[in-house]
């Protein structure tokens, strides 16, 4: 499972739902395209509008009046937000249920960071035939746009392909210990901790950190420059620098959303 941002269409999650539903919807790669990257728009939307959508919603909004007992690995509440903006994506006519749900439930269901304000966007952004970008970058494009957010240091770029998908704000102390690691740890055990450097400038084997004996430096400044992260990680474990118990006090994955908000769907679904 990969994530290389916190946007829509970000993570191989979203592409598992894009590939199930274009699978539904019988797409010929090589003649379609995919849902996103269409061979032919006008095409593609005249499938959509015909019966394509009508199939998505029969499956997923089904499975939101009667959720499934069993955990569900594509939760329906999740790939109906998606899906709906992938229909605004491509300027189709997006029946008015889908639209009212999507816009009730796109907070609830577990969708990362950047990809509420999105939802959010392409909602108010929605013409039928009118086509919008919701702007979500390939990995390239998303570590050249130079985010700051401390968690983008991690995501993307540096930790890509070790987190899950429906990272959420409940991961946030996991994020942040594996963000520790990382700055703590991104030369390398064997490697200046500031710098990256293999031996003294002088050369000879590295110094040490006097608490831990374990993390290498080159000198007095790699050490200081480098303190902020380390300190926090000195002589402890991951497992220290975890949350001793309790998970977060709201659901954050798509998994996890999809049970404790599963009353709140159908009843958003129905229009209470
Ligand atoms: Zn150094
Ligand atoms: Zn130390």
């Amino acid at each position: 499972m990969g994530a290389w941002g916190l946007g829509l269409f970000q993570s191989d999650f979203d592409y598992d739902i894009l590939k199930e539903i274009e699978d539904l919807l019988h797409l010929d790669p090589d003649k379609d395209g995919s849902l996103r990257i269409p061979k032919d728009v006008a095409a593609l939307r005249k499938k959509l509008n015909d019966t394509g959508i009508q199939m998505v919603m029969n499956k997923y909004l089904g499975k939101i009046v009667n959720p499934p007992k069993e955990p569900d690995w594509h939760p329906a509440a999740y790939a109906v937000v998606i899906f709906t903006v992938v229909c605004i994506e491509q300027g189709c006519t997006v029946p008015q249920k889908l639209l009212d749900f999507t816009s009730k439930a796109y907070e609830k269901v577990g969708l990362q960071r950047d990809g509420i304000p999105q939802v959010d966007n392409a909602l108010k952004e929605y013409e039928p035939g009118k086509q919008w970008d919701c702007g979500s970058l390939g990995l390239r494009d998303t570590i050249a746009a130079g985010k700051t957010d401390e968690s983008d240091l991690v995501l993307p770029g540096t930790l890509m392909n070790t987190t899950s998908p429906e990272w959420g704000q409940g991961h946030k102390v996991l994020f942040r210990s594996l963000s520790l690691i990382v700055k703590d740890g991104y030369h390398g055990d064997d490697a200046c901790g500031g710098c990256g450097a293999q031996t003294m400038p002088r050369g000879g084997p590295l110094m040490k950190c006097g608490a831990c004996k374990k993390r290498k430096y080159c000198g007095v400044e790699c050490q200081k420059k480098h303190w902020h992260w380390h300190k926090q990680l000195c002589g402890k474990e991951l497992k220290d620098t975890l949350p001793k118990e309790g998970p977060p006090e709201k659901p954050d994955t798509a998994q996890s959303c999809a049970h404790y908000y599963r009353n709140e769907y159908k009843a958003m679904l129905a229009g209470e």
